[in-house]
């Protein structure tokens, strides 16, 4: 893999064979190790992306870089729709719209030490969590998801789920315009609908937390947080909707690239140009489940509000930042309208941003990165470098560095859920063995990444937050 180093954190790979611009990465040392301990392969993804049609320089990777379907975890390409720019399922993930929203709450740790088992047994009661999860409570019918797929949370919110001023805090007010419930299928639908309101399985949770660092007063301050202050953070996508959307658009795009001269050096990097029926079929099904996405965590909020009330914390939960890590959205860069795919890697405008809430422009995007549940995680705010040099993204997560089965033989014979409970970590979830993969060790230290990406100017530290209460599936 040949690669220069441009500054302390940033690294150019020229551009060579069918790649149409260069690729550039984000690293630190240590994750420069891991990218050749795994012999450059998600590299070598970034560089396959760069063959796209229509792609903006550069292809991009953020510190979190790990292999993915297509594209890796971590990537970023722009395309330009007048430039005969693509679209990719790959560079969205199946988990569309998968993102993190934060709660805060009027609330200290002490709080929550003293009622931490009531809590944590409400949360696990309100939120279904596990592989299939279905919400048995709250019905919607067909007619209902259509408008959910179309307004996303707003809808909810006029039905009583939630709060007026919460909209102000999602990405996008959580209603991707593009989106058009026609072009996603009847299987599709079944699987939303059974499934709105449900956390999932595996990486998804629910997490209480408190704020044990600030790094930034003036940002932490813009977002209401503070020392000792607990919040809740969920992490959960579309659900078998968006996987189902994804998995139907791959295999038509397998066969409308060929017709559109589009040349695929990878198959999962399927494609089909922005501006082609196609292609315009995807982006409406696509925003239509990222729409889902933004109201499943809306759904979610809801049902925490009256878990913490049912647990006598009161409902005063206010919406911090709903932040989505696997879609593909238009915006304007460098004076132009492109196609922005980000896959395992957020949005992080900077400050002065029109796109962020007022209360927080001065600051910049509110940008969330989990780390792991025995750990940490933090909240870091979008920079001027992220703007002009990531199309305004930045890291998502720490990253898995165990596989699932090598997570599994490490916890053979131990008692994770106990382990956590002498860490002073309540958990609950639906199966064991998900706890197991899911444990500390399985993912790398998130201090590194958020390390890397403050280094390299394209995100700045805010806050760290600790785990109190894990649901996980
Ligand atoms: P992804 O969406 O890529 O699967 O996951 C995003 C990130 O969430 C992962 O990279 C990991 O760092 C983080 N994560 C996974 N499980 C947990 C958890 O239980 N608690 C916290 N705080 N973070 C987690
Ligand atoms: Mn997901
Ligand atoms: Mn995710």
């Amino acid at each position: 893999m040949n690669f220069e180093q441009v500054s302390g954190y940033k690294y150019r790979i020229p551009r060579t064979g069918k790649m149409r611009t260069d690729a550039v990465f984000y690293a630190s040392e240590e994750i420069l190790k891991d990218l050749a301990a795994e012999n450059y392969a998600s590299l070598r993804q970034i560089c396959n992306v760069a063959t796209l049609t229509g792609i903006v320089e550069p292809a991009l990777t953020m510190p979190d870089i790990h292999w993915g379907y297509g594209f890796p975890i971590g990537g970023v390409a722009a395309f330009d729709p007048d430039e005969g720019g693509v679209v990719s399922p790959g560079g969205v993930g199946f988990d569309i719209n998968c993102g993190v929203r934060l709660l805060t709450a009027p609330l200290g740790r002490e709080d929550i030490a003293r009622r931490s088992k009531e809590l944590a047994d409400a949360l696990y009661g309100a939120v279904p969590s596990g592989v299939g999860s279905v919400r048995k409570d709250v019905r919607f019918g067909r007619k209902d998801l259509r408008q959910i797929m179309e307004r996303g949370p707003e809808w909810l919110v006029g039905r009583g789920y939630g709060r007026e001023e919460d909209l102000e805090y999602i990405e996008s007010r959580g209603r991707l315009p593009d989106a058009d419930p026609d072009h996603v299928s009847d299987r599709a639908y079944e699987r939303g609908l059974k499934q709105l309101g449900t956390l999932g399985s595996g990486n998804h949770f629910l997490e209480v937390q408190y704020v044990d660092e600030i790094y930034d007063e003036e940002a932490a301050g813009a977002y209401g947080l503070s020392e000792g202050q607990v919040t809740v953070l969920i992490h959960t996508g579309s659900r078998g909707l968006g996987h189902q959307v994804c998995q139907e658009y791959v295999e038509l795009f397998l066969e409308a690239a060929p017709e559109y001269g589009i040349e695929l050096v990878d198959r999962q990097l399927a494609a089909a140009p922005i501006e082609s029926p196609e292609g315009r079929a995807y982006l409406g099904a696509m925003s239509a489940a990222a729409n889902f996405a933004f109201a499943n965590r809306q759904l979610i909020t809801h049902f925490t509000r009256e878990a913490f009330e049912s647990a006598g914390l009161g409902d005063g939960l206010r919406v911090l930042y709903d932040l989505a890590h696997n879609n593909a959205k238009f915006e304007e860069h460098g004076g132009r309208k492109v196609l922005v795919h980000r896959k395992g890697a957020t949005r992080a405008f900077g400050p002065g941003n029109p796109e962020v809430p007022a209360r927080y422009r001065s600051a910049g995007q509110p940008v969330l990165v989990p780390g792991d549940m025995g750990r940490y995680s933090f909240v870091l705010a979008g920079t001027e470098g992220s703007m002009r040099e990531t199309f305004g993204s930045s890291a998502h997560g720490a990253g898995r560095k165990l596989s699932r089965k090598k997570a599994k033989k490490a916890a053979k014979g131990r008692n994770i859920i106990r382990e956590m409970e002498r860490l002073g970590i309540l958990v609950r979830a639906a199966s064991r063995a998900t706890v197991d993969e899911e444990m500390s060790e399985a993912y790398k230290d998130a201090a590194g990444v958020v390390e890397a990406t403050h280094a390299a100017g394209i995100g700045r530290k805010v806050a760290r937050l600790r785990p109190l209460i894990v649901v996980k599936g």
